[in-house]
């Protein structure tokens, strides 16, 4: 294989679930399949870093313009801002939206609390998150952090440290299996999980 092929298959395994085969189809196939298509996922994927950012407000994906990241979501004025829904990732928050009974707003953490791999509280933004809190007057705080141990120990330290603020804590029903994925999670479990959700 020729040393550009090879370097497009190594930098295409990287993703995930694409191993070096799928990637090695993936490369010898858009060389036959029309042209246009690899040259727009060329330019889409040069721009992409350059037109997408993490949201200034939640951490959710969003357009840049003029310097700015902001959501569709935290621009959506009908959203209900008393309301904050913290997940653990974008693939939470979109899980979420795709069940499409969130009304409120979200919060990415970006990563749960894991003693194991040696991230601790002051790893996490829970600083904005409380200044958040403050500021666009919530008055729930729902912790959709997964069912999973790391979840579990996220939610307990949020409790901890936003209880004192006065806001009410819940967290989302199980429904979703114990270690499970949100992103897996069918919107109609997901919804269930939401409705059931309990004081934490
Ligand atoms: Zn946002």
């Amino acid at each position: 294989m020729s040393p550009k092929v090879r370097r497009l298959v190594k930098l295409l395994s990287r993703l995930p679930g694409v191993g070096e085969k799928t990637a090695q189809r993936y490369v010898l196939w858009l060389l036959t399949a029309e042209e246009s298509l690899s040259r727009e996922l060329g330019s889409e994927l040069a721009a992409l870093r350059d037109e997408l950012g993490p949201c200034e407000r939640c951490g959710n994906v969003a357009e840049i313009a003029h310097g700015h990241a902001v959501c569709d979501v935290c621009r959506d004025s009908k959203r209900d801002s008393k309301v904050l829904c913290v997940v653990a990732r974008v693939h939470d928050l979109v899980a979420i939206e795709r069940a499409g009974s969130m009304r409120g707003r979200y919060f990415v953490l970006g990563r749960l609390l894991s003693p194991l791999e040696g991230i601790g509280p002051e790893d996490l933004p829970i600083r904005r998150l409380m200044e958040r809190v403050g500021e666009e007057g919530v008055t729930e705080v729902i912790v959709a952090t997964p069912p999973s141990v790391d979840g579990e120990a996220t939610a307990l330290l949020l409790k901890r440290e936003l209880s004192p603020l006065g806001v009410a804590m819940t967290r989302i029903a199980s429904g979703v299996p114990h270690g499970g994925d949100l992103e897996f999670a069918d919107p109609i479990t997901m919804g269930r999980a939401l409705a059931g959700r309990r004081a934490l």
